[in-house]
C-alpha cells in the first residue's frame, strides 16, 4: 500500500478527536509500565499520538489539498509500527490521561492501521490466525486437549442451562490452576451449567483484535454466539478478562446487534452466589494476601470490589493492596500480545508486581488473569537470582502466585 494513502480508514470520529486532544502534558508518562522498564520515550503515547497525526497531517491535511498527499518515510512508518506493538494495551495511560483518551481501544486501532499497511503484527504474533484457523486457538494445540487434562473429575456439565462458562485458550492451555479453579467453585455453587465441546469452544477474538487482525473475527464471534445460544445460555460466565472485554465491548459490533445473552466475569458471578448463600466459604486461611487487578477487568470493564469482596470473606485472610490498585492498578506485563514479542520488558514488568509485594509482606500473590498467571509465574521462576535479593532459594517459600478461584476452591 502507497505511503501516501489516508492513515484514517480505521479510526471513528470519535478516535480522531481523541488523537487531535493530546496536549502532550506527560502525565500519561509516569502510569506508563513500558516507560518504566525502557525509559524510551519513542514509545510514549503522546509521541504515539504525534506521530500519527503528522501521518494523517501529511496525507490528508490542509496542505496536501492543495499540493497533493505526500510520502510518509518508510522508516518513521517502521519505527512507528514498533512502538505501537511494543504496549501492553493495559489502558493505564488512557485512565489517567488529562483529556480522557480512551487508549485501549486506540491502539488497537492504529494496529489495525499498520496490519493494513503490511507493518504489522510483528514476530509470532504473524501466526496467530493461522493458528486460530487451524485449532482454534492462538496456540495452535489440538482442540481435543482443550478440556481433557485439567478438567476436574465429578463435576457435570448440563448440555443445555441458562448458564454457559466458557473457559477460554490461555487458561485452558496456559493456566490450568485457574479454569480448574472456576470449575470447582461452579461446582460447589451447584446450579446447571452448561459449556461448548472443545472444539466448538473456539478464541473469543481477542489475541486477534488486540494485534489488529480482523479478518477471522466476524466469523469467529458469530460461531460462538449461535452455538451458546442453542445452549439455552442467558447469562455467559468467564474468568479471562481479556475474553470478558472482547465479549463485553466488542462482540456485539462483530456479531452485528447486541449479545442475546449477558456477560459477567467469574468474580461477578461467584460474589453474588456467596451473598445469596449459595456458596459457603468453610474453611479459613491465616496469610497475607495481595490482590492484582488485571488491567482488562479493571480498567477494561469495571470489575474491582467483587473479588475483593469474595477475598475479604475468607477467615483469617488479611487483604494487602499494591499502591496502586483497582482502576489505577500496574500491568502485569503480559497485555496486548506484547509478551509475544517483547519478552524482557514483560518480565520486567511482572517483576516490579513481584517486588512489591515481597516488599508489602505478602504471602500469596492472587491473580485474576490467565495471561497475568503465566506470565508473573515465569518472572517468579528465577526470581530470586536476577531480583538482587541474594541467595533466597525456593521463590515459592517467599511468595506464592495463585488464582482467585483456585484459592476459593481450596476453602469451599
Ligand atoms: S496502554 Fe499501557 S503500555 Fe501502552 S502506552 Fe498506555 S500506559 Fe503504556
Ligand atoms: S495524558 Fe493524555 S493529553 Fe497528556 S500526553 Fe498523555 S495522552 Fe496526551
Amino acid at each position: 500500500m502507497a505511503n501516501k494513502e489516508s492513515y484514517t480508514r480505521c479510526l471513528s470520529a470519535g478516535q480522531l478527536v481523541e488523537l487531535d486532544a493530546c496536549t502532550r502534558c506527560g502525565e500519561c508518562l509516569k502510569y506508563c509500565p513500558v516507560q518504566e522498564v525502557t525509559s524510551d520515550k519513542s514509545i510514549s503515547p503522546p509521541e504515539k499520538i504525534r506521530l500519527f497525526r503528522e501521518f494523517i497531517a501529511g496525507t490528508e491535511g490542509l496542505k496536501s489539498r492543495f499540493f497533493g498527499a505526500g510520502r510518509i518515510d518508510q522508516r518513521l512508518l517502521e519505527d512507528f509500527a514498533k512502538a505501537v506493538y511494543e504496549c501492553t494495551t493495559c489502558g493505564a495511560c488512557g485512565q489517567t490521561c488529562t483529556v480522557g483518551i480512551f487508549t485501549q481501544r486506540l491502539w488497537p486501532m492504529l494496529r489495525r492501521e499498520m496490519v493494513r499497511r503490511g507493518l504489522g503484527p510483528i514476530g509470532s504474533q504473524r501466526e496467530t490466525p493461522g493458528a486460530v484457523s487451524r485449532t482454534g486457538n492462538p496456540y495452535d494445540r489440538p482442540a481435543a486437549e482443550r478440556f481433557s487434562p485439567w478438567f476436574p473429575a465429578g463435576v457435570r456439565v448440563a448440555g443445555k442451562a441458562k448458564l454457559g462458562y466458557y473457559a477460554g485458550c490461555t487458561g485452558a492451555y496456559e493456566a490450568q490452576p485457574m479454569v480448574r479453579g472456576d470449575i470447582e467453585v461452579l461446582g460447589k455453587i451447584g446450579g446447571p451449567f452448561t459449556m461448548l465441546d472443545a472444539e466448538e469452544e473456539v478464541c473469543c477474538g481477542f489475541p486477534l483484535f488486540i494485534t489488529g487482525q480482523f479478518e477471522l473475527l466476524e466469523e469467529l464471534v458469530k460461531r460462538l454466539v449461535v452455538a451458546y445460544v442453542r445452549k439455552g445460555v442467558e447469562t455467559l460466565v468467564c474468568s479471562c478478562p481479556c475474553c470478558v472485554n472482547m465479549m463485553a465491548r466488542d462482540w456485539p459490533s462483530f456479531f452485528g446487534a447486541k449479545l442475546p445473552f449477558r456477560i459477567r466475569h467469574i468474580t461477578q458471578y461467584v460474589a453474588d452466589a456467596l451473598n445469596r448463600g449459595k456458596l459457603i466459604i468453610n474453611r479459613g486461611i491465616e496469610e497475607r494476601l495481595i490482590y492484582h487487578d488485571p488491567c482488562y477487568l479493571s480498567r477494561g470493564v469495571g470489575v474491582t470490589e467483587e473479588p475483593r469482596a469474595i477475598l475479604r470473606r475468607i477467615p483469617g485472610a488479611k487483604l494487602l493492596e499494591f499502591d496502586r490498585h483497582g482502576a489505577e492498578s500496574r500491568c502485569c506485563g503480559a497485555g496486548g500480545a506484547a509478551r509475544k514479542v517483547f519478552h524482557d520488558n514483560a518480565i520486567a514488568i511482572a517483576r516490579l508486581a513481584i517486588d512489591e509485594a515481597r516488599q508489602k509482606g505478602a504471602q500469596k500473590l492472587v491473580l485474576s488473569c490467565p495471561a497475568c498467571y503465566s506470565k508473573v509465574g515465569e518472572a517468579l521462576s528465577g526470581y530470586d537470582k536476577l531480583s538482587g535479593y541474594g541467595e533466597i532459594e525456593g521463590h515459592e517459600r517467599q511468595l506464592e502466585l495463585v488464582d482467585i478461584m483456585e484459592l476459593l476452591s481450596g476453602v469451599i
